[in-house]
């Protein structure tokens, strides 16, 4: 059965960007260097600002990006400093070049999952996105780990320029030996916010009609699928995390959002000043999360309205879900 999930309301999550950098230039990337930094953190930083979540009663989940964090020649040192200091679980968001040879300096004891980015089932449709020889990159990537014993799981990032090949993602997951599969919304943030050509964004219906079928599909060949929920029902009550729940996105530049949607602006909370964390005065993200406005998430609305809808008297046809807020479906036993 499918399960909404409340954005981990009982659990802490940290997202680290420990670097900007990356080889790749994907279409939507949306990190944003002139707001997030040029930095490559250095492994004592590193250390330092794992150190701000770890005096809590509840254990954090860690989840290491960057840009690409393969990149970082220390990425290995620091998962394993962060597993002695009791982080819940490690995770690594990669592009799949496992740069640094980072396969053969972790274990699969190191990372709870390492989790790959692949934008189409196909090499035409992944590398028009993520540019050429990313596909075999990647899926050679993938192989390398699921030999190696490390679990895997797999990002699609949804827009109109890939969704025509989601239908085909579950078939080449399971034959991956991937354990988990993350489809994702597109934001307009970064790249993507930049003016389109054509809308990357697909619209509510082709979302409702697809996305939670594909999700059965995947779960029915025995991969766990999480996706985001966007469009509320009716019965559905809006949550803002920001309010409720304990996600960090931490950037090198010291910068730490409470909401992945404020990432292009620098409206951040909180923030790393001589290591310390350290909460920022108004107006911050803080004060955009306590508005109650008719259409749901007061970031999407100010960020990207085309994906609301009004009737004739300006009343919205629905709220849209925070973006933080996902659907699961378990992998069905057989
Ligand atoms: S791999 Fe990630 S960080 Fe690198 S360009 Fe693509 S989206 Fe951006
Ligand atoms: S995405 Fe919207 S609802 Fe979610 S934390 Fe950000 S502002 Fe709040």
């Amino acid at each position: 059965m499918n399960k909404t999930v409340s954005f981990s309301k009982h659990s802490v999550n940290v997202f680290f960007h420990i670097l900007t950098r990356c080889n790749l230039t994907c279409r939507h990337c949306y990190i944003n260097p002139s707001q997030h930094g040029n930095e490559i953190l250095p492994l004592e930083t590193i250390i330092n600002w794992l150190g701000a979540f770890t005096n809590t009663n509840q254990k954090a989940n860690l989840i290491f990006l960057g840009g690409e964090p393969t990149l970082h020649p220390e990425l290995g040192h620091a998962i394993k400093a962060a597993n002695q200091m009791g982080f819940a679980s490690v995770t690594i968001d990669t592009n799949g070049y496992l740069f640094c040879d980072i396969l053969s300096k972790i274990t699969p004891k190191d990372v709870n999952f390492i989790s790959f980015s692949l934008d189409g089932a196909t090499r035409k449709t992944n590398d028009l996105i993520r540019g050429s020889g990313c596909y075999d990159t990647c899926v050679s990537g993938i192989k390398q780990a699921v030999q190696l014993g490390f679990n895997t799981s797999l990002i699609f990032t949804v827009s109109n320029e890939n969704i025509h090949e989601l239908r085909l993602m579950p078939s080449l997951i399971k034959n991956l030996g991937i354990d988990r599969f993350f489809i994702q919304v597109i934001g307009m943030r970064g790249k993507s916010a930049k003016p389109q050509k054509d809308r990357l964004q697909v619209d509510r219906n082709t979302w409702l009609s697809l996305i939670p079928a594909v999700a059965d599909q995947a779960a029915d060949l025995g991969i766990t699928v999480t996706y985001p929920k966007v469009f509320l029902n009716d019965s559905d009550v809006f949550e803002c995390a920001g309010r409720v729940a304990d996600n960090y996105f931490i950037f090198p530049n010291g910068r730490v959002y409470r909401c992945p949607l404020c990432e292009d602006y620098p409206l951040h909370s909180l923030e790393f000043i001589n290591n310390r964390l350290t909460k920022r005065g108004k107006i911050t993200e803080h004060d955009l999360f306590a508005l109650d406005i008719a259409e749901g998430c007061v970031m999407n609305k100010l960020i990207q309205p085309d994906n609301l809808s009004y009737d004739k008297d300006g009343t919205p046809e629905y709220k849209v879900a925070c973006c933080l807020l996902k659907e699961e479906v378990p992998a069905v036993k057989k």
